[in-house]
């Protein structure tokens, strides 16, 4: 069975992406700091003929503890064939007053942590014989949005990782792209009130939001045979929010 590790597992986004890469098939690796009820509850919920969900625990700021998580999950789980770089934090904030402590940590988590994370993991697959990556960008990334230059800057950087990896591993038949989703009711959004759901709706080509099955289909794409030859690009999921 093929391994993919997918960073913030336990909930949102990853949770979702986890779950639909077990229905393909694949021995999923959620990493987070706590195994949240959702995720103890998609564990035990595994159907035979499925893959499997397992989750191992790390604080992913804590970058010393990058390496021994890889080694011990390759010692335990083989070779590493998938890596989605999901875990991140979307904390806002005027720039002018917001903390530098804070700022320091959106970097430190969304941009820190997966360029570690993505260097351990690649040595497994450069012995494994090719692999996919998928890095979690985000819309804003190329429209902007008042409060969230830090967070922006962060998922921006996802896509120049993902471009240049994209050629740097080529040649060991691993691919690397990014997904860019719009927004999707997630914790992480759950500051926006119901009348900035009706915006965002509004604005976009189909009028609705995406979801995270949506972002999880995407992401299956990218990691299965029929996107072999898709590498260094972002697929963005947002409804045509920025169609
Ligand atoms: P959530 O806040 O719902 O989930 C975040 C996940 O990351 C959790 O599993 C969390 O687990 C984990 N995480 C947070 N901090 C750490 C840490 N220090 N170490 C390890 N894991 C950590 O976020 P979403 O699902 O909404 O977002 C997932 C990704 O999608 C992010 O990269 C985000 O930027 C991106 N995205 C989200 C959008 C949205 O609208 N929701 C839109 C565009 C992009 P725990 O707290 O237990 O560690």
């Amino acid at each position: 069975m093929r391994s993919v590790i997918v960073s913030g597992g336990s909930r949102g986004l990853g949770l979702g992406i986890a779950r639909r890469l077990r229905a393909d098939g694949f021995q999923v690796i959620a990493i987070a700091r706590r195994e949240s009820e959702q995720l103890s509850g998609a564990i035990r919920d595994g159907v035979a003929g499925e893959g499997s969900i397992h989750f191992r625990a790390c604080d992913l700021t804590d970058v010393a503890a990058i390496a021994p998580l890889v080694k011990g999950i390759r010692a335990e789980f083989g070779a590493i064939y998938g890596l989605v770089n999901n875990a991140g934090i979307g904390t806002s904030g005027l720039l002018a007053t917001m903390k530098d402590a804070d700022i320091e940590a959106l970097v430190r988590l969304n941009t820190l942590s997966p360029a570690l994370l993505t260097k351990y993991v690649v040595r497994s697959m450069m012995t494994g014989g090719g692999g996919r990556i998928v890095n979690i960008s985000s819309i804003v990334s190329a429209t902007g949005f008042t409060g969230l230059t830090v967070y922006s800057a962060t998922k921006a950087s996802m896509i120049g990782f993902t471009r240049s990896l994209a050629r740097e591993l080529g040649t060991l038949g691993i691919t690397v792209n990014a997904v860019a989703p719009g927004f999707i009711d997630t914790e992480m959004t759950n500051e926006l009130g119901e009348r900035d759901r009706e915006r965002i709706a509004r604005r976009s080509a189909l009028k609705r939001m995406a979801e995270v099955s949506d972002v999880s289909e995407a992401v299956a794409f990218l990691l299965g045979e029929g996107a072999r030859n898709i590498t260094g690009t972002t697929l963005t999921v947002d409804a045509g929010g920025t169609a």
